[in-house]
């Protein structure tokens, strides 16, 4: 499968939840199986979860370790806590707030920054974890003194046709997969995917906690996806291009390998822009790369654009011809010669005072204009990819030769 199907918010929306389906019609064989090895499945979970967050520390992805730390000590919990059944003391009242804290948790890294584990931020999220243990060490005392009759009737109002926890947490859950699926659809960053999976997973544990060893399931499907996702996280890194954080050389080759019957490629290439570094410097240089990366992007027809190297790039057009990819070249080209620029001030200001003050003057910001020349191929005539790369870079030449701000077909 190629990178970018992988990397997809529907391949990662629906991953989960392709594997919990596979489960689900098989939960019987899988009963039999943890029952067989109960003492290997109930610790698998753990040595996974502590796996994760060994190399979540090692690729410096500290929300993915807060998550599968969160995600240990729900588990932890259940092990410890939970295995009587749900009708005797505190059991279910204890289900109740860990399904409400639980993925609290998890929302809890949006707006903290990844850094390796050693760091102020993982350390907050511990406290932060305590601080929800203490909170429910109240609650369950104010609970042994007999303070929450009433509520076990109106407000944690279960319908055992459903789940034996309460309506409310499970619209609650319900609610928390959705907006987490929505975040997903939205960003598709592999923490979007992690919060996610985490959420979702350990959710239908608590929906369905009467169901023989639910937890032991669940919890190592999250562990195993949460390994997945902090691999690839250090996989991403190799695949986007640091510079202008779109896909790089590694993810083009890659995704060149699956194109199918139809296709365009074409490549871009910024006019003069040795001129431009000579002129502004290689940082400005860095910065319209940046930009015009960013336009790129913008690319109609479903093309998908990556950085080839140096100021190339190479825009895919799956399932298009070159009469069809033209239009979307031509208003790219455009576009990217309409783009006003503006520089940053690369010269730093000496002090906090100078530097207020220079913010204030943004009109003396200088604004620059820049061009691309693109060539094109289709593989009408050249059944070879590397045959439709290197004719259109011929194209590109043509292009260049034309007076450049140009785009040139093969
Ligand atoms: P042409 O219109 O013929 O393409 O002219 P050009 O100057 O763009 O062509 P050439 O290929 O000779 O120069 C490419 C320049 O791009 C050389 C280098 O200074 C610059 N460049 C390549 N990679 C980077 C980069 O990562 N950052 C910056 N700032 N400049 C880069
Ligand atoms: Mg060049
Ligand atoms: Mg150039």
């Amino acid at each position: 499968m190629s990178y970018s199907v992988v990397t997809s918010n529907w391949f990662r929306l629906s991953f989960p939840l392709f594997i919990l389906a596979t489960i689900w019609l098989g939960m019987s064989n899988v009963i039999v199986v943890t029952e067989a090895n109960l003492g290997f499945a109930s610790n698998l979970p753990f040595v996974l979860f502590l796996a994760v967050i060994a190399l979540s520390h090692a690729f410096k992805q500290s929300r993915i370790a807060m998550i599968a730390t969160a995600m240990l000590v729900a588990y932890w919990i259940i092990q410890a806590r939970l295995q009587t059944p749900l009708s005797t003391g505190t059991t279910l009242l204890e289900l109740c707030l860990l399904s409400f804290l639980s993925p609290v948790a998890c929302m809890l890294v949006y707006p903290l920054r990844d850094t390796g584990l050693f760091s102020r931020t993982y350390l907050i999220f511990l406290v932060t974890l305590s601080l929800f243990a203490l909170w429910c060490y109240i609650i369950l005392s104010y609970f042994y003194a007999g303070g929450f009759e009433q509520v076990n009737e109106t407000f944690l109002f279960v319908v055992p046709q459903i789940s034996r926890l309460p309506l409310v947490l499970v619209l609650y859950l319900a609610a928390l997969v959705g907006v987490s699926a929505i975040l997903l659809l939205r960003y598709n960053r592999i923490v979007d995917a992690v919060v996610y999976s985490a959420i979702t997973l350990s959710s239908t544990t608590y929906v369905f906690f009467h169901i023989p060893y639910i937890s032991v399931t669940m919890f190592s499907i999250v562990a195993i996806l949460l390994l997945i996702y902090v691999l690839s996280a250090s996989y991403e890194l190799a695949f986007n291009d640091r510079l202008t954080n779109i896909p790089g050389r590694l993810a083009l080759d890659s995704d060149l390998k699956h194109l199918g019957r139809k296709f365009s490629i074409a490549m871009v290439d910024i006019d003069h822009f040795k001129q431009f570094n000579d002129t502004y410097g290689h940082d400005t240089g860095d910065d319209v790369l940046k930009l015009v990366a960013a336009r790129l992007q913008e690319v109609g027809g479903k093309a998908k654009v990556y950085r080839y190297g140096g100021e190339e790039f190479t825009v895919v057009f799956k399932n298009k011809t070159v009469k069809e990819a033209v239009p979307h070249l031509e208003s790219l080209r455009e576009n990217v010669e309409n783009y006003q620029m503006v520089l940053r001030d690369n010269e730093r200001p000496k002090n906090d005072r100078q530097g207020t003050r220079r913010r204030g003057k943004s009109q003396k910001n200088k604004t620059v204009n820049i061009t691309i020349s693109i060539g094109v191929c289709d593989n009408a005539k050249q059944a070879k990819v590397e045959d439709v790369i290197k004719s259109a870079d011929q194209a590109l030449y043509k292009a260049k030769k034309a007076g450049r701000n140009k785009v040139a077909c093969f």
